[in-house]
């Protein structure tokens, strides 16, 4: 059981400086309880904090830590790359490198424009479908989560249903007007609202695997249809694969579903680890962003030279390796351990996962949307992320966020993680 004295001391004295003691909201705790562990270092799967505590880490920096920590090639590649210098405001050869390897591992895009989060590429890529199509209005679904622009904040999953924030001060009413929402996998739903709206909605823009409401999957032919309904209404479909991208596949969602969005944003995983966001498409769409048409974005430190170079080096090794065989492996084998404790324990649970995003529910009946996600046991879980934390076993600190694992987890880390999660059950029945 881990001593934790210098991370409540330092939750204390950030929360002086720092609202609510964080740079993100989700770093809280909050809804989970307690304070949050300060980390001192971190290297391959796992997490060391301020008190000398060791734990396997599940959230990997929500995604790009998919490699793991401090992967020596990734290290040095920046170290080389600060020599000369950390920002020129000037193009540079590395940003073609990394558009033409995005090019290659990525269905379906022409055109990429590199940012700085996953935030500014989910604003831009849905400006873009506005000025495309001279519409206003689109559709977003219930739980997912695209980033803190204004327009996105409605209903808009993980973070939100953490902290239990309905509607969102500082939002007017005018951009929530334009903002739709219906149910994840309800296609019913999005084609009521494309016939009340017709000919005015720009874009849908959806996470083709849902991972800010825990860990949801499309149900079969929800992805298609809305493919279909697109084409046919000549709606922006904008797949959101800031978590997905180069996580479920090279080619991320889109390959491994096999369905082509019109426009693509990234974020996470594409900056290994440093600051980086990206939205991508077809030519005859990406060619009316400035400055080649008048859809205007920019970004001073975009296409940062040391992010790239870290972004480049984590792509190229997941390009060249068989990490997704490795990850698919190791995540199938902790399903099933995860699997067999909870039907020891007899409690009542949902794991949903594809590849290495997986999320456990504790509810009898299928998490295939946001109200399912939110009517789940969700103290249990709570109670049950403590538990596994005393154990050394560092999960997403919410019920509604997906688990994400590295390559650098070895299959002892997964066995004791199991072990974790059987005496964490034990000592919740007491
Ligand atoms: C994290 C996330 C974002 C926002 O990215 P930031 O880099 O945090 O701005 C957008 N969409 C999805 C699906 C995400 O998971």
């Amino acid at each position: 059981m881990n001593n934790n004295t210098i991370s409540s001391h330092l939750f204390e004295k950030a929360k002086i400086s720092i609202p609510g003691g964080v740079n993100s909201p989700v770093r809280a705790f909050k809804s989970v309880g307690g304070h949050p562990i300060f980390i001192e270092s971190a290297k391959g799967a796992y997490l060391f904090d301020v008190d000398g505590n060791q734990y396997i880490d599940y959230i990997a920096s929500w995604g790009p830590m998919i490699l793991g920590h401090a992967h020596p090639e990734i290290v040095s590649a920046i170290q080389q790359q600060v020599n000369y210098s950390t920002s020129y405001g000037a193009p540079t050869q590395l940003e073609i490198e990394m558009a033409e390897l995005i090019k290659s591992m990525v269905p379906n895009i022409d055109l990429i424009r590199m940012v700085s989060s996953g935030t500014e590429a989910c604003m831009s890529a849905l400006r873009l479908a506005r000025g495309y199509t001279g519409r206003n209005k689109f559709i977003k679904f219930e739980g997912c989560y695209h980033g803190h622009a204004d327009s996105f904040l409605v209903k808009a999953g993980s973070g939100l249903a953490t902290l239990d924030i309905q509607s969102v001060p500082g939002i007017t009413a005018g951009v929530s007007m334009d903002t739709l929402t219906c149910a994840y996998n309800d296609i019913k739903a999005v084609q009521n609202l494309v016939n009340q709206h017709k000919n005015q909605i720009a874009a849908i823009i959806i996470e083709p695997v849902a991972g800010n409401m825990g860990c949801i999957l499309p149900e079969k032919n929800f992805l298609t249809e809305l493919r279909i309904l697109c084409t046919n209404e000549n709606i922006v479909l904008i797949f959101d694969e800031v978590m997905t991208g180069f996580r479920l596949a090279k080619g991320g969602a889109q390959e491994l579903l096999n369905i082509e969005a019109d426009l693509v944003t990234f974020g996470k995983i594409i900056g290994g680890g440093l600051p980086v966001g990206a939205f991508g498409g077809k030519q005859s769409i990406m060619s009316h962003i400035a400055p080649l048409g008048k859809v205007y974005q920019a970004g001073t430190l975009s296409g940062n030279p040391i992010a790239m170079r870290a972004g480049y080096t984590l792509l190229s090794l997941l390009n060249s390796g068989n990490h997704y065989e490795s990850l698919e492996k190791k995540s199938a084998y902790l399903h099933e351990g995860l699997n067999s404790v909870f039907l020891d324990h007899k409690m009542p649970f949902v794991i949903n996962r594809i590849g290495s995003m997986i999320s456990v529910h504790f509810s009898d009946g299928p998490i295939n949307n946001f109200d399912h996600a939110a009517s789940a046991n969700n103290d249990f879980f709570n109670a049950f992320f403590h538990q596994m934390l005393k154990r050394g076993i560092y999960l997403p600190p919410s019920a509604f966020e997906s688990w994400f694992l590295n390559d650098a987890l070895i299959y002892q880390d997964l066995d004791n993680t199991i072990k974790a999660a059987d005496q964490s059950l034990a000592a919740l029945k007491q």
